[in-house]
């Protein structure tokens, strides 16, 4: 059987230089590198017809509707809302969306998991899954996520940085954890011993470009192609080889998405 292209689950390709008028160039390279479907994800409501643009004309592309944690948008996000812009066949979930304790102070806590927590129900209405960002707050994340009865949407931690205790409390949700370019970084050795001990069939594997470029590329601007080099450090730390690793990550993303468009058989490992 012909081995499985990679997925790059999570990205924000409409970020990268000269993207919006030429995305071109980086499926091309995605392409090439055996990339053969990648979700631009969401971070605020203005630029979900650019997004929703990009996944209508380019098969390979899926998106979703949300609004990012540190976002400084402060408009509300009614679930209703967010169901009615996310109900259309590219769009595959709602988010990203979650907690981050990194950009907002303890004063914004509240208003901050509400914002969270309508997104949760907001995917509820729109039956798909969440797209979590969860920075500096492992416990209220995945708290939330149960009070909001998150197990019954399902979803991904996306560019997962926390501990094993943490990821159980996920995968207890019945959450996939998605893995970045920062699982390649040297000081990353706990990560890296998170990633060993995780069992295969809750991985993903993602950029976040433009964001989080992996080790040999760090300090350039991270693109979609790159997610093969954190499917190639993920098969180095759980002694597999990339075929694997891409077998089960692209067969994971589909369990998640089961709506996601067929893989672009042009791109091959
Ligand atoms: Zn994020
Ligand atoms: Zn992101």
């Amino acid at each position: 059987m012909a081995q499985l292209p990679l997925v790059d689950s999570h990205c924000h390709l409409h970020m990268l230089d000269a993207a919006p008028d030429h995305p071109v160039q980086y499926l091309e390279h995605a392409r090439e590198q055996g990339i053969g479907h990648l979700m631009t994800v969401s971070v605020d409501l203005d630029s979900v017809p650019e997004l929703l643009a990009l996944a209508e004309h380019y098969p390979q592309v899926s998106t979703s509707v949300g609004v990012h944690p540190c976002g400084r948008d402060l408009r509300e996000v009614s679930p209703a809302k967010l169901a009615a812009l996310a109900d259309h066949p590219q769009v595959l979930a709602i988010g990203e969306t979650g907690l981050d304790y990194m950009c907002t102070g303890p004063e914004d806590r509240d208003w901050h998991h509400e914002r969270f927590r309508q997104q949760v129900r907001a995917a509820h209405l729109a039956g798909k899954p969440v797209i979590i960002h969860s920075r500096g707050a492992p416990e209220d994340t995945a708290r939330i996520l149960k009070e909001e009865d998150a197990e019954a949407v399902g979803g991904v931690i996306h560019c997962f940085t926390d501990d094993m205790a943490s990821a159980r409390r996920y995968l207890d949700l019945g959450f996939f954890i998605s893995l970045s370019g920062i699982l390649t970084f040297r000081q990353a050795d706990a990560l890296r011993e998170v990633a060993r001990k995780l069992p295969r069939d809750c991985l993903l594997v993602e950029t976040d470009c433009p964001y989080l470029a992996p080790v040999p590329h760090r300090g350039k601007q991270n693109q979609p192609a790159w997610v093969r080099e954190v499917a190639e450090c993920l098969a180095e730390v759980r002694g597999e080889s990339l075929g694997a690793v891409a077998e089960y990550t692209t067969t994971n993303f589909y369990r998640l998405f089961p709506t996601a468009p067929p893989l672009d058989r042009q791109a091959t490992l």
